[in-house]
């Protein structure tokens, strides 16, 4: 592993001064995905591996669930099993729930932490290994389009480099329109999580919306409007540690059983969450029935571009948005349920 010198401050403050005065400082919360990429000396022409890591685990204020006026406020620190835990986000986001519980393994859930999820870097394999300077690192391509891209690659708004995001809350939280507090040297900033992951096109080099010398505090969740239900689906290679190849997150509100509003957000199969605007459409002012459900997953999957080897995430993500439908609105597979002509399978 590459040396490096590790700050702990006590304070926000402490650690925003810490990294505007030491440039190219890393931040460092569970170490989880940060310490791999030091130890495979994973690095490019713009991509230097830090010398400094500013250590953001002595930092109180970081962590934990409060309620702050109409939101409830998840601390960057908060772990993923704290976040899986907590009987509010279960019982009133329960996608976000869902999403941390099947996060990794439990050794993983237990250390990592909500804002080293958001800001962890892509799983490419080429990303991830040393012999490859890819676009991400400065290089002059995305190895992925002609080579291996069976797995964590788009089949959505691909190019110019086809990594797909990896996080499993970020669709979840997406889905209840979260907030990411942000602090920096200029002060603290909010901005729409949608707004806070960047697509390759616009920089090849990050995938969040991070100034130098910031870091994220807080993400906020709004009350949910009554009547509103969620789940969180996902799809891998096996059961435990294992990144998604597909993930769905969906938040409906139901009033007087017809939807209201409907949030479709999928994971790993795009360079950011992809919000299935056009399932959304279809959902929104019925009343949700199989049809309906099966409708709705057929324009999840509409606008899909794949790469050669990775067309079947199109099937696979349009079970697992019927899935997930289904189990927000109660209805497990193979159950009949809510007001609609359901049978068989949702
Ligand atoms: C074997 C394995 C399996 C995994 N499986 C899954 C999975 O199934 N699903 C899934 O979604 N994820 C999975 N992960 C990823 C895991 O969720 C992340 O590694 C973890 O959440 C990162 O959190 P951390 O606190 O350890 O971050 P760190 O490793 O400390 O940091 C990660 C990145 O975020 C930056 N960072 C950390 N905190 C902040 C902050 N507050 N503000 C700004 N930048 C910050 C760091 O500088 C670094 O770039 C897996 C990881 C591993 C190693």
């Amino acid at each position: 592993m590459k040396a490096f010198e590790l700050v702990s401050p006590r304070s926000v403050g402490d650690a925003v001064a810490l990294l505007a005065g030491k440039p190219g400082a890393g931040v460092l919360a569970g170490g989880t995905d940060l310490l791999g990429l030091q130890k495979d000396r994973v690095q490019g022409p713009s991509l230097p591996l830090p010398g400094v890591l500013v250590n953001l685990k002595r930092v109180p204020a970081l962590r934990g669930i409060v309620k702050e006026g109409e939101r409830i406020v998840l601390g960057a620190l908060t772990t993923l099993s704290q976040l899986a835990d907590d009987p509010l986000l279960r019982s009133r986001f329960t996608a976000v729930a869902e999403a941390a519980a099947e996060v990794g393994s439990p050794q993983l859930r237990n250390m990592g932490t909500l804002g080293g999820h958001l800001c962890q870097r892509p799983r490419c394999a080429y990303f991830r290994h040393r012999q490859f300077v890819c676009l991400k690192k400065g290089g002059d391509r995305c190895h992925a389009a002609e080579g291996e891209h069976r797995y964590y690659h788009a089949i959505f708004r691909g190019g110019p480099c086809h990594m797909v995001h990896p996080s499993d809350l970020a669709p979840a939280l997406q889905a209840f329109d979260a907030t990411v507090r942000v602090a920096g040297p200029p002060g603290e900033r909010e901005l729409p999580l949608a707004r806070f992951f960047r697509h390759p096109e616009e920089d090849p080099l990050r995938e969040v919306a991070l100034d130098p010398g910031e870091l994220v505090t807080a993400v906020l969740l709004p009350e949910p409007p009554p009547g509103t239900c969620s789940a969180f689906t996902k799809a891998r290679v096996r059961q435990g540690w294992q990144f998604a190849l597909a993930s769905v997150a969906v938040a409906i509100t139901l009033e007087q059983g017809e939807c209201r509003q409907a949030r479709v957000i999928l994971g790993g199969v795009a360079p950011t969450p992809y919000r299935a605007a056009g399932a959304e459409t279809v959902l929104e002012g019925v009343q949700p029935d199989e049809r309906v459900l099966a409708r709705a997953a057929d324009a999840a999957v509409e606008a899909a571009r794949p790469l050669r080897d990775n067309a079947y995430k199109i099937d696979l993500t349009r079970g697992l948005v019927r899935q997930a439908l289904g189990r927000a609105l109660g209805v497990p597979p193979g159950q009949v349920g809510l007001a609609g002509p359901w049978s068989g399978d949702v």
